[in-house]
């Protein structure tokens, strides 16, 4: 696998890591922006060279599927703002999910996760992990108690999103963490809505997975994910066989004899292997390019959202606003828990008098936003979940997601709050 390339004396604040994690000024160029290696492939230097490469004796790039020094940057970067201790990145946050949970859960097995999920997430464990034979149970209202009483023998992830898309619920992340961490049962954390703010590791969780596509890409160019491993949990504990025996396709590899980076180590060498969903070398460059300014964007989209959501709340053409940044929020006080103060996200959802109608005309009517599928773009976007992003959710599971028929998905962008203000209320007129 690829050197790591992270500066002797890494900076520990996000602003800078966000900024220089993973990369120095190669020797031969010195460019200081991070080259794009596109290339498929990487030359070895002999064939003894090769065979101990391809044996994970030698460090070396092999091939792009598998490991890029572009991507590789990204990586590092990802590692560091979350403080894990490896990074897998992916063709997109869906293939992300993917790999993270089927590198641990096999036919037989069973996971746990929040009801309150984005719809492709929804589908992906309500009816394609179910052909694979992995059972899921989904608990609306996601708390340990209730968590508790969902698991079995063979449960194999405790899963859901820190802040979900779009219902803005945000579970008491330390409690659930506890309770898994007692039964042995790894946490994945879709972190896609809290991208450095927050810090999932520092509350016990294990894997965190990002469509990378959103907030940290942020300009709505590219499409990527990335599993990021915070090398805290132990796979010998009794669960994960797969991890304390030899692995047949790679020859005898116990991949528990990797040490702490075990998880996100089999993630690339059997998962990426043989599924293949790697991320390009040029959208690794593009979202780089995004995470440089993560910190920044974070809170001005939040200083956004607040602003406009406070002046939704207030409008005489608006029944509700759903943001986890208002006080009547029910995640408002978790969100403070855990979340960086003074944000919380960008996404937020409305509810227009009218219902379904009155929605469709409001989205119909805006200039500046866009009506797309997409969220934490720099631009301010808007869609009808129910009718779109979350349609092949059966009505209950709609409700789940907290998605009733008037609904509007806000994805609040960067531009003056004035102008986004000034739209919304001709939209609204
Ligand atoms: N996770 C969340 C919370 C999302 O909102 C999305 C997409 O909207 C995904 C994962 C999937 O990401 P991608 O579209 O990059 O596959």
């Amino acid at each position: 696998m690829a050197k790591k390339n992270t500066p002797k004396s890494a900076p520990a604040q996000l602003a800078t890591l966000a900024l220089h994690a993973g990369h120095t000024p190669d020797r031969d160029t010195k460019s200081r922006a991070v080259p794009i290696y596109q290339t498929s492939s990487f030359t070895f230097d002999n064939t003894a060279d090769a065979a101990e490469i391809f044996a994970l004796k030698k460090a070396g790039n092999i091939y792009t599927r598998l490991n890029n020094p572009t991507t590789a940057v990204l990586e590092e970067r990802l590692v560091a703002i979350d403080g894990g201790v490896g990074a897998l990145a992916t063709a997109s946050g869906m293939s992300a999910i993917f790999l993270a949970v089927t590198n641990i859960l096999s036919a037989g097995d069973h996971m746990i996760t929040s009801a309150a999920l984005y719809g492709g997430t929804d589908t992906l464990f309500r009816f394609t992990l179910k052909r694979f034979g992995i059972d899921v149970t989904f608990i609306k209202d996601f708390t340990p108690a209730n968590i508790k009483k969902a698991i079995r023998k063979t449960t194999k992830a405790i899963y859901f999103e820190t802040i979900a898309n779009p219902s803005g619920d945000i579970p008491d992340i330390a409690p659930i963490t506890q309770l898994a961490n007692e039964q042995k049962i790894p946490v994945i954390v879709d972190n896609t809505f809290a991208p450095g703010i927050c810090r999932l590791f520092d509350y016990g969780v294990n894997i965190a997975v990002y469509s990378c596509t959103k907030w940290l890409g942020g300009h709505g160019t590219s499409i990527g994910g990335a599993i990021v491993d915070a090398g805290n949990f132990n796979w010998a504990s009794g669960r994960f066989p797969e991890f304390t025996t030899p692995d047949e396709s790679y020859h005898g590899l116990v991949f528990n004899d990797i040490g702490p980076a075990a998880f996100i180590f089999k993630a690339r060498v059997q998962g990426l292997r043989d599924i293949g969903p790697c991320m390009s070398p040029f959208n690794a460059f593009q979202i780089l390019q995004g995470v440089e300014t993560l910190p920044l964007r974070m809170k001005a989209h939040s200083e956004n959202a607040i602003k406009l959501a406070t002046y939704l709340a207030k409008h005489p053409k608006i029944k509700s606003v759903c943001y986890t940044g208002l006080p009547n929020h029910a995640s408002h006080k978790i969100a403070q828990k855990y979340l960086t103060p003074g944000c919380f996200g960008s996404v937020f959802g409305i509810e227009v008098k009218g219902g379904t109608k009155a929605a469709e005309k409001f989205i119909d009517s805006v200039k500046l936003a866009s009506h797309l599928a997409n969220v934490g773009d720099t631009k301010t976007l808007v869609i009808h979940p129910s009718s779109t992003t979350h349609q092949q959710l059966s009505d209950e599971a709609k409700i789940a997601c907290g998605l009733t028929p008037g609904f509007i998905r806000v994805s609040v962008g960067l531009e003056d709050i004035a102008d986004i203000i000034a739209d919304f209320d001709q939209a609204l007129k």
